[in-house]
């Protein structure tokens, strides 16, 4: 499995992945152009997609998503929560609303040789949803951005991951200090907003994924975190649980640039 995250943070998001014979994009959200330039940067083709995944309707997921779809003709893989809210956002800016192929959350489905497994995570939208995606040969790549917290359902889907796209958004004592406010503070902190650096170290410290290669931090605020930050912290999370080799390879995930492209 190869995967590259493309962009990441609350400016828009979206990941490439390649395995079980499959191309696909998880959100869409940047505009088409951008996505298709990113996609380029990244030295990947933006036709003959398989499936664009959609995690929520929130715009920095699925700011793109209508018109790359159509252009690109990739099937649109959402639940029906989700995909009812987009097509409604879509309807009232005037612009012809994807093609969904609808699943439901936490049922599993094949696409190609994948296995993609919905998770469902606590955010403030319809339906929201994380995911595992995994190959026949067991290698399981999961992508978990934002969630408030980390439920049992999310943690039992992190424990069984061989990489790791995880949130950290935000540093709690930058959020506080932010000047934003205290409604939007709590939002972001709160249950159904966004994991915090402290929380995202706490789930590695806690859940310990055995099988657990490959770790990029997701999401970061540009205004209440600091790349350098998170990274550090992390890596002294990982470093206390014996896990130099995580902490050596550890990625964070950037809004305007690629990550380089890992492979499972
Ligand atoms: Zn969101
Ligand atoms: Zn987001």
């Amino acid at each position: 499995m190869r995967v590259c995250v493309l962009a990441s943070g609350s400016r828009g998001n979206a990941t490439y992945v390649e395995g079980g014979g499959v191309r696909l994009l998880i959100d869409a959200g940047l505009s088409c152009r951008a996505l298709e330039k990113r996609l380029a940067e990244a030295g990947l083709a933006p036709d003959g997609l398989d499936a664009i995944l959609v995690t929520h309707e929130h715009a920095d997921h699925v700011a793109g998503l209508d018109r790359f779809a159509r252009k690109h003709a990739v099937t649109v893989y959402a639940n029906e929560g989700t995909a009812a809210v987009v097509e409604r956002q879509c309807r009232l800016a005037r612009r012809e609303p994807p093609d969904f192929a609808v699943f439901e959350s936490r049922v599993p489905f094949a696409l190609g040789g994948l296995t993609v497994t919905p998770v469902r995570v606590s955010h403030d939208t319809a339906e929201p949803v994380a995911y595992t995606l995994a190959e026949q040969t067991g290698h399981t790549l999961g992508y978990f951005t934002d969630l408030g917290f980390v439920s049992d359902e999310a943690a039992a889907a992190l424990a069984a991951c061989e990489a790791l796209v995880l949130e950290s958004n935000h540093d709690p004592r930058m959020l506080r200090a932010s000047g934003r406010p205290y409604p939007l503070i709590a939002r972001i902190a709160g249950q159904s907003g966004h994991l915090s650096n402290d929380q995202a170290c706490e789930a590695l410290a806690t859940l310990r994924p055995p099988r657990l290669r490959r770790l990029v931090l997701a999401h970061l605020s540009q205004e209440c975190n600091d790349p350098a930050v998170a990274r550090a912290q992390m890596a002294r999370t990982l470093r206390a649980i014996g896990r130099d080799d995580l902490a050596q390879t550890l990625a964070v995930a950037a809004q305007d640039t690629p990550t380089p492209p890992f492979d499972l």
